[in-house]
């Protein structure tokens, strides 16, 4: 069987992170695993707390995994603090797994900032350069890259100089532009468009976790970048027309088996 390891943050809610993660993976008929970087007390409506797991037990973690099971894909989320970063940077160096799926987490969808302000140049520096592939929505490729983007032109330049940052393939997420959403996947060399009507719901907890991972999945059973991406939108956009009315505030999405 395939496995996918995510190395993220814990939603107590459910609907995002780790669970999120793990009911994508097994959605995919993928084997999955988790190393916890962080617990948040969450729902739907927001996040309350945030308690960082130990970095020693973040790489205790990661060397338990490594050391005794192949990992087909990794997928990295919620990294939080500095220390977090370098201690996920210093161990997949030395397992180098074949594929990293990064998903810049930064602000939660109720304003929370899950990655700390001081951590993202440490993101841009160390855990960049190790993804195959990287999934920034717009405000996240604003925030690495300082600049705005307001239009697919603006998308287009961001995913070239995400690129040139050390990331081997970049996914801009459009669904915060204005209109129909369209993501660019970009490969160094050519770019991928991928239109989707807007779905008209509120319950989007958790869909770039679960994008992401299903990306993880796709390319542990052995898709081409191209194909896990565009079957990965397949997915979230079916698991976001189902999104579920669950709690009082924003609701997550649904995983199909
Ligand atoms: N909580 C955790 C632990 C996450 O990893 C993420 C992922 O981005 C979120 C919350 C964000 O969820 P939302 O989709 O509500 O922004």
């Amino acid at each position: 069987m395939k496995t996918a390891l995510t190395i993220a943050g814990s939603d107590s809610s459910g609907g995002a992170g780790i669970q999120a993660d793990l009911k994508t993976f097994s959605a995919h008929g993928v084997f999955g695993m988790s190393v916890i970087t962080a617990i948040t007390a969450q729902n739907t409506q927001g996040v309350f707390g945030v308690q960082d797991i130990d970095p020693s037990m973040i790489t205790k973690q990661i060397e338990a995994i490594f050391e005794d099971i192949f990992v087909d894909s990794v997928k990295i989320g919620m990294v939080s603090k500095i220390e977090t970063i370098e201690s996920v940077y210093k161990s997949l160096s030395y397992y180098k797994p074949k594929i990293v799926v990064l998903d810049p987490v930064m602000v939660s969808k109720s304003g929370y900032h899950l990655l700390q302000e001081e951590s993202v140049n440490y993101l841009i520096k160390y855990l960049l350069p190790l993804a195959s592939i990287v999934t920034p929505n717009i405000p996240e490729a604003e925030i690495i890259l300082g600049t705005n983007i307001c239009t697919v032109k603006d998308m287009e330049s961001a995913a070239i100089n995400i690129h040139k940052m050390g990331a081997k393939n970049v996914l801009i997420k459009g669904g915060h532009l204005k209109g129909d959403s369209i993501d660019i996947l970009y490969d160094g060399d050519i770019f991928t468009y991928l239109h989707q009507d807007r779905i008209d719901t509120k319950n989007t907890h958790g869909t770039g976790c679960t994008l992401s991972s299903a990306i993880a999945s796709n390319l542990a059973r052995g898709c081409s970048m191209k194909d896990a991406v565009k079957e990965a939108k397949v997915y979230i956009t079916i698991a976001i027309k189902h999104s579920i009315e669950l709690g009082k505030g924003v609701g997550p999405t649904h995983h199909f088996y």
